[in-house]
């Protein structure tokens, strides 16, 4: 008998099996709100002009392709701490955070879940109901038992803050919680300023190993002003997680860059800390690949081309807060009894939607307009052209 006869067949990934059914339709007005990727006006993934321009530099010096230091390149792992602690942050100046280059955000969550598993193996993971689909896999596949706690409240389409708090003050010691920095998917929905104080304040005070997930960061509010809650985390001195990646921000999504960070309480700490997770590396992958860490570390370091990516990005995240502008108020028009005031209030690529599964079945089957079952929609792939369509539908299937 084959070796494989009890294998089963894995369910499908829900997102993919949307876009497989995207493709497979027809209908040339089809529109795939489904996907997790930032689409310019045209309706294009964009290959940034500061991506191209850190390529041409690097064609220019045409270096061998050695391999990288276990923990990347070191000219990148620098620039990524000091955009997301700041330059001149305690943490960067004494020392206590390291990085390590990853591949994509994904991987640097892979990574930080191997180290916790090494270290915090009787620890439980809890991450936000909902969250991106893949938290929950990830840390199981590393070992952990992966709780929700309460994230999402349907009836005021915001955050169920006071249920979110109870639970942190619930978990005991030790426990790893999963936070989404800036941009929360899939719900669009994030905390306010001082709801983060309230969290930081029970996630310190109770011991708790904050892992604060950063994939879109540019796309809420700006570089900073999404960088800050991180920042915010890290001045409380306590031990810390960030995966961060660039595949949004640098329209990079192939080239798989992220990093990991892990901020521990001293410099002698860090360093016995790297010192593990590039054991953890070595025996995954052995070391990251070359080409995206030099075209992101090229362009976060030169000033010029740093500029244009500031540029590019922010018009990335201004498009997006257009489009939820638009279809708010074309919403108004075409269906005056329905509030969606909120999706101006969410942040980031995603909006929760608020449409059944009934109504996204019927978006699907009678316009060839694609969301995900939960109401998530893409506002990153709305556009000029394909918006009216998306009302006009979104509207009878109310
Ligand atoms: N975390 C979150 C919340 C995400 O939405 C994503 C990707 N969409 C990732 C991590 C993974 O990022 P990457 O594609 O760089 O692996």
């Amino acid at each position: 008998a084959s070796p494989f006869a009890a294998v089963d067949m894995a369910p499908r990934d829900p997102i993919l099996g949307i876009t497989e059914a995207f493709n497979a339709d027809k209908n040339p007005n089809k529109v795939n709100l489904g996907v997790g990727v930032y689409y310019d006006d045209n309706g294009k993934v964009p290959l940034l002009e500061c991506v191209k321009k850190s390529e041409a530099q690097l064609m220019e010096k045409a270096t061998p392709r050695t391999y990288l230091p276990i923990e990347g390149l070191a000219a990148y792992d620098k620039a990524v701490q000091e955009l997301v602690f700041g330059a001149d942050s305690a943490i960067v100046q004494e020392k206590r955070a390291v990085t390590a280059q990853a591949l994509g955000g994904t991987g640097a969550l892979k990574l930080g879940a191997d180290f916790l598993k090494r270290f915090a193996p009787e620890s439980q993971v809890w991450i936000s109901d909902p969250s991106w689909e893949n938290h929950r896999a990830l840390f199981e596949s590393a070992g952990f038992k992966v709780n929700n706690y309460p994230y999402y409240d349907p009836a005021t389409r915001g955050v169920n803050f006071a249920g979110m708090l109870s639970a942190l003050k619930e978990m005991p010691k030790g426990s790893i919680v999963v936070l989404h920095a800036c941009c929360h998917n899939p719900t669009g929905a994030d905390l306010t300023d001082d709801q983060w104080t309230d969290v930081i304040k029970v996630v310190s005070e109770r011991g708790l190993i904050p892992f604060l997930d950063m994939a879109y960061q540019g796309f809420g509010d700006g570089i900073d002003e999404d960088g800050k809650v991180v920042r915010r985390f890290a001045e409380t001195g306590g031990a810390m997680f960030v995966s961060n990646s660039f595949s949004k921000s640098f329209s990079l999504y192939g080239e798989r860059v992220g990093a990991l960070s892990i901020v521990a309480t001293s410099a002698e700490e860090a360093a016995r800390v790297l010192s593990q997770l590039k054991r953890v590396i070595r025996t995954n992958y052995s070391n990251p690949p070359t080409h995206g860490g030099q075209v992101v570390a090229t362009a976060l370091s030169t000033p010029e081309l740093r500029k244009v990516w500031e540029d590019e990005l922010a018009g990335m995240r201004v498009r997006i807060r257009e489009m939820r502008k638009a279809l708010v108020s074309k919403l108004k028009e075409k269906a005056p009894s329905h509030d969606f005031d909120f999706v101006i209030k969410q942040r980031g690529m995603f909006s929760y939607s608020g449409l059944t599964k009934e109504q996204v079945g019927r978006l699907r089957d009678e316009f060839s307009i694609y969301a995900v079952d939960t109401g998530r929609i893409c506002v990153a792939a709305l556009n000029s052209r394909n918006i009216d369509a998306v009302v006009d539908a979104i509207a009878k299937v109310l």
